[in-house]
């Protein structure tokens, strides 16, 4: 029987996605909303990301929520906005599934498929995608070990699907004040320093202030990340989920000017 280690080690350290190499010397920037509510608002900001040169474009269509009564997306009729947005501004997308449905619908049209921090142990949906040669990014579940996150890897790759991103997403710790979660930066040390798989950070789920993202970007970058994912909106506080920690395009463009000027010194 193979060890963990072993089919670790097929993965892919660099993945190619329309030209952009992940895991090589540019840092892979992913941004947009949370989750959207309508045409004209993705549009919207994608057109501003897209001429900001914003590598991938993030639309959350389904949303994994806690509360029931919280926005759950606009799901299949989300999907068809992403995917015509995609095609009229020839932008790569991520997007979240949360269902074996979801990825066998969607699974190829996408760019970059995320399964997110709850689904990190569902191993019927890591087996879907393992069947894809679609890039995922696989956030780390809310409390799991380093060891856990490399097994769930593993079952994408075990499948055959090479194209492995991970992603820090912060933790549950002590700290209960304020913070939503605790960005574990040791974690883009340890997952560098002991695999080959390409790691991203989430700066918006971490710790889930707005205020904390610019500062928390340039961390993770001299850390060593392959690349950052942020929430952001052009107007933050009218976003239909995330908004406390969802940045404004200013912002943004901070973070993009940081991680241009350490491009070649890192
Ligand atoms: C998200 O990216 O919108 C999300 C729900 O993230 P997480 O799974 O990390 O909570
Ligand atoms: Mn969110």
């Amino acid at each position: 029987m193979k060890t963990l280690n072993q089919i670790i080690s097929k993965a892919n350290t660099e993945i190619l996605v329309n030209g952009f190499k992940i895991g090589g010397s540019e840092k892979l920037i992913i941004s947009g909303p949370c989750t959207f509510g309508s045409y004209e608002e993705l549009y919207d900001i994608s057109l501003k990301l897209k001429k900001m040169n914003i590598h991938f474009l993030r639309a959350g269509a389904f949303k994994f929520r806690t509360n029931p009564n919280s926005y759950q997306g606009l799901r299949d009729e989300g999907m068809d906005i992403v995917l015509k947005i995609k095609k009229e501004l020839s932008i790569n997308v991520v997007v979240e599934f949360l269902s074996v449905d979801q990825i066998r619908k969607y699974g190829n049209l996408v760019d970059i498929i995320q399964i997110g921090s709850r689904n990190m142990y569902n191993t019927e949906l890591l087996k879907e995608v393992s069947k894809l040669k679609t890039p995922v990014i696989l956030k780390r579940g809310l409390c799991a070990t380093y060891k856990e996150w490399l097994y769930a890897a593993s079952y994408i790759i075990k499948g055959g699907n090479n194209n492995v991103i991970l992603c820090e997403r912060g933790i549950r710790s002590a700290v209960t004040e304020g913070t939503r979660n605790v960005l574990d930066i040791q974690a883009v040390l340890y997952i560098k320093n002991n695999t080959n798989l390409p790691i991203i950070v989430d700066l918006s789920h971490s710790s889930g202030l707005s205020y904390m993202v610019v500062p928390l970007s340039k961390s993770s970058i001299v850390a060593g990340a392959d690349g950052l994912l942020i929430e952001s909106h052009i107007e933050p506080l009218n976003s239909l989920s995330d908004k406390e920690q969802t940045i404004d395009l200013l912002k943004l463009e901070q973070i993009v000017k940081f991680e241009n000027y350490w491009k070649n010194m890192i």
